[in-house]
């Protein structure tokens, strides 16, 4: 069903004439209130910590039966924490965001003066995945609240409890003119993305993603896009590999891979494999010493995606590789759960599925190599990674990863960790996205940075006007040289 509601009452079924009926709404409120000021936008950030504190156990249950079985720790980690982290530090840097940055001025042009002033867009548009279903729809209101904007939200139809509760928490928190969420599936997203924002921030599928660009592009919607990929984590030979594999297990397992930057595959030295794979078991058994009850272990979201997981797994079986299940237990699992036992794909070989879509899922390919050059140029024949991973200590190899290969982001030494670093910014590049969010950049990036020239009381321009004379023609050729 498709819903526009702001009481926390029953949703009423909505058109897209009610989606362009919400976005005036937001318009015109924006409008008529003007640009809001610091102590506004700190109050508006204030009210959503408050929100997200009073929710944060409904966030909890709610995504655990979207889930089936979500961890407790994972939410309060991903969700919760990351939100309140980026309230406190959009707080804590929003007068400076704002203020407007004074620029150089031509010599030719003195005594104006040039500064740059961030302006509010107007309307955000924010649709948003099931994996982090809090955090990446509202993490991005908060770049658009710090900017002083009005927002509208379309979190995904596949966690519908977190989804009502996103309804409720918004309703309860803004008024409907500021904040509104959307419910639906992706005849929403679509009727959504065709709306005239001011600004549409897309997290989702890299196909997705396509998708909501060519329809933003009709109202020329500039767009930022948090895409997937494929993330990779090279291994290098000085690194501890026992180490080494207990952060990749860690970052591979964390919501059962459901993950845009989970890493997505593993090369690591050929001499090495054996170990890392071994390392891989005794770190899997170490935080998971059973599966299908344990609350830590977070199950597949749908029986879809637990259907497409698996068929990477058989695929690689049925082409050749070698599949390493690790069931500490050696737990049955009932489907029913979909608690699907981290594994790990040997020998994989390019046709394969799991080495051609983002795997989104608790299975590890592990390639191997013999020198970073090698490593390096299979990171560089494929589609642009949201993140990369590097372990190893010499400076020149870290060096070498750095700039020989282009990614979103970037964590040296462990995964993921790099998302959570409230002043670094957050996106991707080429197929894995455009923009980013979070920190300065998020600001900015909602933000008009609208470039103002004041003209000085006693100035120079009046030298160079029609008719031009001797003047003019002394003038420029003074400015021009010779
Ligand atoms: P998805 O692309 O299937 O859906 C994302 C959102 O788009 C949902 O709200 C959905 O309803 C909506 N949608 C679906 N079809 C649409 C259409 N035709 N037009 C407009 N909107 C439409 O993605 P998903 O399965 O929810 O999430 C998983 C993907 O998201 C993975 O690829 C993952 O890597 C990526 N992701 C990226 C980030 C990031 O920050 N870069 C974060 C999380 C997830």
């Amino acid at each position: 069903m498709t819903a526009v509601a702001q009481s926390s009452e029953a949703a009423k079924p909505a058109t897209a004439n009610d989606l362009n009926a919400v976005l005036t709404r937001l318009r015109e409120a924006g409008r008529a209130a003007g640009a809001p000021t610091y102590e506004a936008r700190i109050e508006v950030l204030d009210a959503l910590e408050r929100a997200i504190h009073k929710r944060k156990d409904g966030m909890v249950t709610a995504i655990a039966r979207d889930f089936g079985n979500r961890s407790k720790h994972e939410t309060l980690a991903a969700e919760v924490f990351v939100l309140l982290a980026e309230i406190a530090h959009a707080k804590q840097n929003l007068r400076d965001w704002m203020e407007p940055e004074d620029r150089q001025t031509g010599w030719q042009f003195m005594p104006a003066t040039c500064q740059v002033v961030y302006q509010p867009l107007g309307v955000v548009g924010i649709i948003s995945p099931w994996n982090y279903p809090v955090s990446l729809a509202l993490g991005p209101l908060i770049a658009a609240l710090a900017a002083g904007n009005r927002a509208m939200l379309k979190p995904s139809e596949l966690v519908p409890e977190t989804a009502e509760l996103l309804r409720d928490l918004v309703a309860e928190t803004f008024p409907e003119d500021q904040v509104t969420v959307v419910t639906g599936g992706s005849e929403v997203g679509e009727a959504f993305s065709k709306l005239p924002f001011d600004h549409l921030v897309f997290t989702g599928s890299t196909r997705v993603g396509k998708i909501v660009m060519r329809a933003a592009s009709d109202n020329l919607v500039p767009v930022t896009l948090e895409l997937g990929g494929k993330s990779p984590t090279i291994v290098g030979t000085d690194f501890d590999v026992k180490v080494a594999a207990e952060r990749v297990m860690s970052g591979k397992t964390f919501n059962a891979g459901q993950t845009c930057i989970a890493p997505d595959y593993a090369l690591v030295p050929a001499a090495s494999r054996e170990a890392f794979v071994d390392a891989c078991k005794g770190a899997v058994t170490k935080m998971f010493p059973t599966l299908e009850r344990n609350p830590d272990y977070t199950s597949v979201v749908n029986d879809k995606h637990f259907a497409r997981v698996r068929s990477y797994v058989d695929d690689a079986k049925t082409r050749g590789a070698t599949v390493v299940e690790l069931n500490p237990a050696n737990e049955t699992l009932d489907p029913a759960s979909r608690k699907m036992p981290p594994t790990l794909v040997l020998d994989p070989t390019d046709e394969m599925l799991c080495m051609q879509e983002e795997i989104f899922g608790p299975v590890l390919p592990i390639l191997t190599y013999t020198r970073l050059d090698e490593a390096i140029a299979y990171v560089n024949a494929h589609p642009r990674p949201l993140a990369l991973y590097y372990f190893g200590h010499g400076r020149a190899a870290i060096d070498r990863v750095l700039a020989d290969t282009t990614s979103g982001g970037v964590s040296i030494n462990d995964t993921m960790l790099h998302f959570a670093q409230e002043d670094l910014p957050f996106g991707g590049v080429g197929a894995s996205g455009m923009g980013a969010y979070h920190a300065r950049e998020g600001f900015r990036s909602l933000s008009m940075p609208k470039p103002v020239f004041r003209q000085a009381r006693l100035n120079t321009a009046g030298l160079l006007r029609p008719p031009y004379g001797k003047l003019a023609d002394r003038l420029l050729g003074f400015l021009i040289g010779r």
